[in-house]
């Protein structure tokens, strides 16, 4: 079997002919995990064994006509998404032995539909992060390069979809946390709507930027997964009760529809690599010939990295209160309660986790409050109309998804101001709620993968799906990295 070959729909029409089995397919996929992930290192679990007990009653469900849009696909899912009776660590010491109770909605979908777990991925420390450097266990190595950053917080759903372990992954992404490892291991990640999928059961960091999303080879892939985890949950009170449209029939209907694009000029200014503003030019004269396609501005983009690091801080500093040692996670031992709040957060927080607690917890302090965190809300707003105003004029918007390639392990590390730096061009969609994707659509010189982001208005996730439906086909090109080519 030849994982490369490989995507979920022609999967699912391999196991309805026959021609393989689910217990085959995940049996080939820890093989595969077995050769690459002791370089990549995407994975902080393994579920093998329940795996494979899954993929042999999804071969007999289907021997008995039962259907499922995902039954007997193994799929991998980040270490902040609650699967019941399997750990959730969120690569944090301080849940280091904390096993779910209960499932997210978002897995209860997927299993619902057949969908089988091969293991939990690794992430920076409670997704704070953008080069998985920032998990409390190992960093995960970059398919492409395994000396590069795979990207973060989401680096190890990317790096295994990337890897062919697995078919497909959930992430999640809050500045950035799937476009920006997407981009930088060659596979497609998509940032719903804010309030499209159920945050229920998704480890919170900012609750008011987080999303989960779906990684997938393919936008076809990405676009089902996307369907599955979809809609209205009474469990999360900001998942909106919007009917959900039918993904696959829209990008396929609409393969031939030509939209109005905007390139923000703000996103064009800047310092970005020579060869990322390259291909995503030559990708747009290309595009030329179809959509129309004008300058947009969007004029309070400066302002975005800046906001979201008081925004997620302060959000991050008051969902985290809850790891004190007592109802679950780590405890320390101490000679009284205030001493095992202090030593328990102490040794179970790292580094990075520790400066964002500091931040928001200063950011919402009386007396700085309304410096902070109110003028930061306002400005928040102020991009969220710039994105309002843009989709007046225009269908959709292209931009890069990073400023540079993906860098090397260790680069970045110890100047966390460059490394949030990286996030500039994703951080205003999640400030803004509105959806986002990155696809693959060349390689530098370097042979390292570069991302193209394409951004839709609230509730459009279908037309960002549909242009990007429409790129891959134009880019043509099946992003294989060198591990597994020499696997
Ligand atoms: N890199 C950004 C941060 O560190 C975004 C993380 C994310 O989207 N979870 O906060």
């Amino acid at each position: 079997m030849d994982l490369t070959e490989l995507t979920i729909t022609k999967t699912l029409t391999l196991l309805e002919e026959r021609k393989i089995s689910s217990v085959e397919l995940v049996e080939e996929t820890f093989r595969q995990i077995k050769k690459v992930d002791p370089k990549v290192k995407a994975f902080l679990h393994l579920n093998e064994e329940k795996a494979i007990e899954e993929a042999k009653k999804a071969d007999e469900l289907r021997e008995k006509g039962v259907k499922g849009r995902l039954l007997g696909i193994p799929i991998s899912i980040k270490d902040n998404i609650c699967i019941k009776g399997l750990p959730t660590t969120c690569a944090s010491k301080i849940l280091e032995n904390f096993i779910a109770p209960y499932d997210a909605t978002v897995i209860k979908k997927l299993k619902a539909e057949g969908a089988i777990f091969i293991g939990k991925t690794n992430l920076d420390e409670f997704a704070m992060g953008s080069s998985t450097e920032n998990s409390a266990f190992f960093p995960t190595h970059n398919p492409w390069d395994l000396e590069r950053v795979p990207g973060g917080s989401s680096g190890g759903s990317a790096a295994a979809v990337a890897s062919r372990m697995g078919l497909g992954s959930l992430g999640s992404d809050t500045g950035g946390s799937i476009r920006q490892p997407a981009a930088f291991c060659g596979v497609v990640g998509f940032k719903p709507t804010y309030g499209r999928v159920s945050r229920f059961g998704l480890v919170a960091f900012a609750s008011s930027l987080d999303q989960i999303g779906p990684f997938g080879v393919n936008v076809e892939d990405t676009a089902l997964l996307l369907q599955i985890i979809s809609g209205h949950d009474p469990k999360d009170s900001t998942s909106a009760p919007f009917e959900v449209p039918d993904y696959i029939e829209f990008i396929k209907d609409n393969e031939k529809t030509s939209y109005k694009i905007g390139l923000p000029k703000e996103y064009f200014e800047g310092s970005t690599d020579k060869e990322i503003t390259q291909i995503i030019e030559n990708l747009i004269n290309k595009l030329k010939k179809k959509h129309t396609i004008k300058e947009i501005s969007l004029p309070h983009t400066e302002y975005a990295v800046a906001t979201y690091y008081i925004i997620a801080p302060a959000e991050a500093s008051s969902n985290l209160a809850r790891y004190d040692g007592v109802k679950y996670g780590f405890r320390a031992e101490a000679k009284n309660l205030i001493e095992m709040y202090k030593k328990s957060r102490a040794f179970g927080f790292g580094k990075e986790v520790k400066r964002r607690i500091m931040l928001g917890t200063y950011a919402l302090s009386a007396g700085y409050y309304d410096a902070f965190y109110l003028k930061a809300s306002k400005v928040r707003t102020l991009i969220t109309q710039d994105f309002l105003k843009a989709f007046k004029e225009v269908d959709l918007i292209l931009t890069p998804v990073t400023p540079t390639p993906p860098f090397k392990i260790g680069e970045k590390i110890s100047d966390p101001l460059q490394m949030y730096l990286s996030d500039i061009f994703t951080i205003p969609v999640n400030l803004a709620g509105v959806p986002g994707i990155s696809l693959p659509i060349g390689l530098t010189s370097n042979n390292l993968p570069i991302g193209l982001q394409i951004i839709g208005p609230h509730f459009k996730d279908e037309l960002v799906l549909s242009l990007a439906y429409q790129i891959e086909k134009e880019v043509n090109t099946k992003f294989i990295p060198p591990v597994v080519k020499n696997s």
